[in-house]
């Protein structure tokens, strides 16, 4: 008889970009880090240069229509989505975008409950059009701001993904309070020392009353969430829901 545990794949995102070396940068640290090492999640890099096909290696041309910049080409960018398709079956097929939907902790949880993920980093202008249309790319931005690419953009995007995988994080319940997990910002914490520079810690924190201590946070979340982002407050859960 074994007792081998049913093997279940890691986690797997892939990364199609034209700076590998970028990888796994801050991945390779801390929470994230471990979690590699671990096994919890695997990350794989594509060079799309590779996929270049003429004897300059080039990737990107000018855009028709004219205009600054430069523009990555479908032909390379879509044999490089292709190498990856057969060996990542179902993956969602995401491009590191401002002008996609707005990265959330909703759809982080979705994505992490999945298999992994494929990412496609821009550089340039970004990518042409026809490419992202023909493999269905879904577009997610991190925010109304422009990076100079798509690294980063996936290297948070999968970071806050990882950081949820059953393992990767200390507390199994630490997830659970955070930040927009209930539709509000957290409430604030403190720690020793009891008194700092003259202030005091919340009185309410040392009174031992769980009941209490609990109605205080919700209420600061409420507060905190209703003057920083009001637009979060229409879809915030109640306690008792
Ligand atoms: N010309 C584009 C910006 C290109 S920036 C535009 O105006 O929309 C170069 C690359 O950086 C993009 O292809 C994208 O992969 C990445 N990037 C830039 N800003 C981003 C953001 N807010 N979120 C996610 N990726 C971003």
């Amino acid at each position: 008889m074994t007792d081998a545990k049913p093997c279940k794949k890691p986690w797997k995102a892939t990364v199609l970009t034209l700076y590998e070396d970028m990888f796994p940068g801050p991945l390779g640290q801390s929470l994230a880090g471990q979690g590699l090492k671990d096994g919890i999640w695997s990350l794989e890099t594509v060079d799309i240069r590779g996929f270049a096909s003429d004897k300059h290696r080039s990737v990107d041309d000018t855009p028709f229509g004219g205009g600054p910049g430069m523009v990555m080409r479908a032909d390379v960018v879509d044999a490089a989505i292709g190498s990856q398709m057969a060996e990542n079956k179902g993956f969602p097929l995401i491009y590191l975008s401002p002008r996609g939907r707005p990265l959330t902790q909703k759809r982080v949880r979705e994505l992490v409950s999945g298999p992994g993920l494929i990412l496609l980093s821009g550089r340039f202008e970004g990518v042409d059009e026809r490419v992202l249309e023909a493999r269905n790319v879904e577009e997610v931005s991190l925010g109304d701001f422009v990076l100079s690419g798509g690294e980063i953009a996936a290297m948070a995007l999968i970071d806050a993904c990882v950081r949820l995988l059953p393992g990767v994080m200390g507390s199994k319940d630490s997830g659970a309070e955070e930040s927009f997990e209930k539709g509000l910002l957290e409430y604030p914490h403190y720690t020793r020392p009891r008194e700092w520079q003259g202030h005091e810690v919340p009185e309410v924190l040392l009174s031992g009353d769980h009941g209490k201590i609990k109605a205080w946070r919700r209420a600061e979340a409420e507060r905190i969430t209703k003057q920083r982002r009001p637009d979060l407050m229409a879809g915030s859960v109640r306690e008792e829901d």
